[in-house]
């Protein structure tokens, strides 16, 4: 059997004793009382780890005052959570990706930080390493395209190779911080549209924005499948002249190939998580896109 390490050097299979109540909220899911745990107003700089396996989970970077009786972060150190709609379908539970431990739950749509995402995780769930940072750095990268619903091309994203996490919101108008319902009233200038984020040592942005003209019709100009109106539009959000580069190139490559490519390409501006009910909507509703199918391009 081989043994697989976290970038915390300690092998994948440990795991630390827990006391009885430490096991209530780890194991059996239970959640400790607001503004009961050490971590909560706790400010040194480090690094959190997972207090069942040590896995490195959150950095102090990340923390924020939320002033809801648990510690809040904004982002997590990257492949180290792992996200699970809860059965009723209103919120997501998050664990240790190693070894499933419960942490506790993650909301978007607060505004609380610009990434406006908040992880309330139970102090009883983590340990504290002091210092800088510990582990080593995972460099990702990210990428922005919108194309239609953002249900189904969250749902093809999700099960790419190399893609570390994936989140759906809007972009490209001109409203703070848009609701759903502002969007899809067109007055906001927002389009529904994901932020992948990747390994690039694992895959690569041609990837990625490969995938997305083959899970989606970039021909289309009124929508994307029955989904018809300016939110629902082709377009390509670049970070920087690579990404950029890479887009104009696979439109040229769908062009050669008689495609009447509607794709617009655009430098990317803030981009907002739509609310939580959205996220990884079919892997919450055990359903299946209506409106995206996949189709081999290149
Ligand atoms: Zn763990």
């Amino acid at each position: 059997m081989s043994v697989i390490s976290n970038s915390n050097g300690q092998s994948a299979s440990h795991r630390n004793a827990l006391t009885a109540e430490e096991k209530r909220v780890i194991i059996d899911k239970g959640t400790e009382r607001p503004f009961t745990g050490k971590f909560t107003d706790y400010k040194e700089k480090g690094t959190y780890t997972c207090k069942y396996c040590d896995a490195p989970l959150y950095l102090s970077d990340s923390k924020f005052d939320s002033h809801c009786g648990w510690p809040s972060f904004d982002d997590e150190i990257p492949g180290a959570i792992k996200r699970i709609p809860d059965p009723d379908g209103s919120r997501t539970e998050i664990v240790c990706a190693n070894c499933g431990a419960h942490l506790g739950h993650v909301f978007t749509g607060e505004g609380f930080t610009s990434k406006n995402t908040r992880h309330c995780v139970n102090s009883i769930s983590l340990n504290f390493k002091p210092g800088q940072t510990m582990g080593k750095e995972v460099k990702t990268e990210t990428a922005i395209f919108a194309g239609g619903c953002f249900w189904g091309v969250q749902h093809y994203f999700d099960k790419a190779p190399g893609v570390l996490k994936s989140e759906v919101g809007y972009t490209g108008g001109t409203k703070a911080n848009p609701t759903y319902r502002e969007v899809c009233s067109h007055t906001t200038g927002h389009v529904e549209a994901i932020k992948v984020t990747y390994d690039p040592t694992k895959t690569s942005y041609e990837s990625m924005a490969k995938l997305f003209f083959e899970i989606h019709d970039p021909t289309q100009t009124n929508g994307q499948g029955p989904d018809l109106g300016p939110q629902y539009l082709s377009e390509v959000f670049y970070a920087d002249e690579n990404q950029k580069a890479i887009a104009e190139k696979l439109i040229s490559i769908l062009t050669a190939k008689g495609l009447k490519v509607a794709t617009k390409v655009k430098p990317a501006v803030t981009f907002w998580p739509a609310e939580e009910y959205h996220q990884e909507y079919y892997q919450k509703t055990g359903g299946a896109p209506y409106c995206h199918v996949y189709t081999k391009r290149f």
